[in-house]
């Protein structure tokens, strides 16, 4: 009986032990693209946004909590911040309208959540997660979308919420310069993350306003599992930004993960390759991406990307180039 009980105790110990050992992390973007021009006082508040995203989202993961809430809460950080290409920063479409798409994934059990075109949830990526966990679906758009918001309690916002005079600036500059329908390669970004909890569980999120001057109702990669965003327990998580045509083409998210799972590659060879591969195509971006012991990747092939992330192995790491 003595026995069975020390046997017992000892797995207690040892369970508690590798619990406490556990590696856990999170990454986020803030977009990738030209950010040449950024000037010192941008830079410092994008940088102390993310910092402070980072740091109020570890805690989350520190304490326990789940790499789902720890993603959900940093994209919606992001998403409140006029800053980023998303949520209240989003950019317009080629009618002076704002319409966003977020997407969010638990590598847990695959379960994911996206929506796209819409105009007046202040949250996107909270909407995805509700279409997630609620309905039996994986993506909504537009107005069912919006209507489902309203049943599940999201905060609706008026569009006056979004408008943003520098953004319509941008549009109405982009539009004198190209013919129109092109879309434009915006300095600011989307916003993503990727996070490992303390149970072994990968999330990742991300969310945009698109592209400037893109169609109406047009989608890029961001709500797209595969594309902006893939997780997957025991692989990795990912959160894509960039010239969303090519991330779907190329299912870039998934891809990197794909590689990890198949090749044998590491995170870093993996990911890098893939963004490698698409500069070769003309096809710009970043993305950010963690793997099951927390080691996390940023590539990008741009001239800068906005990223951080923060580690129990690694302490706090923001940059922009
Ligand atoms: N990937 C986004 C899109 O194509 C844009 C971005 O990441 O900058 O909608």
């Amino acid at each position: 009986m003595r026995i069975k009980t020390l046997f017992i105790f000892s797995i207690f110990l040892h369970s508690s032990f590798l619990m406490s050992s556990a590696n856990f992390g999170i990454a986020v973007h803030g977009g990738a693209g030209v950010m040449k021009n950024l000037s010192e006082d941008q830079k410092d508040k994008i940088e102390d946004k993310i910092s402070k995203t980072l740091i109020e989202a570890f805690k989350i993961l520190e304490q326990g909590g789940s790499s789902i809430d720890a993603v959900e809460f940093a994209v919606a950080e992001l998403e409140d911040s006029p800053l980023f290409n998303a949520g209240r920063g989003s950019v317009y479409n080629s009618d002076e309208i704002q319409e966003m798409d977020a997407s969010i994934m638990n590598g847990n059990d695959r379960s994911a959540g996206a929506v796209a075109s819409i105009k007046k949830i202040k949250n996107p990526i909270k909407l995805a997660r509700k279409v997630s966990e609620l309905t039996e679906h994986v993506m909504l758009v537009g107005e069912g979308a919006e209507k489902f918001a309203m049943d599940a309690g999201l905060e609706i916002v008026d569009e006056s919420y979004f408008y943003s005079e520098k953004n319509l600036k941008r549009l109405r500059k982009a539009k004198q310069k190209t013919a129109s329908n092109t879309i434009v390669h915006d300095r600011i970004g989307t916003v993503g993350a990727v996070a490992l909890d303390k149970n072994g569980n990968i999330a990742a999120g991300t969310s945009t306003g698109g592209m400037t001057n893109k169609m109406p109702g047009r989608v890029g990669d961001s709500p797209i599992i595969g594309s902006g965003t893939w997780a997957q327990n025991n692989v990795c998580g990912v959160s894509s930004t960039g010239h969303g045509e090519y991330f779907i083409k190329y299912q870039v998210a998934k891809e990197v993960c794909t590689r990890i799972e198949y090749l044998g590659k590491n995170l870093k060879e993996s990911s890098e390759t893939i963004l490698m591969e698409l500069e070769e195509i003309e096809a710009y971006g970043g993305l950010i991406a963690i793997d099951k012991d927390a080691n996390v990747a940023a590539p990008f092939n741009t001239d800068g990307m906005i990223r951080g992330s923060i580690t129990n192995k690694e302490e706090l790491n923001v940059r922009i180039y």
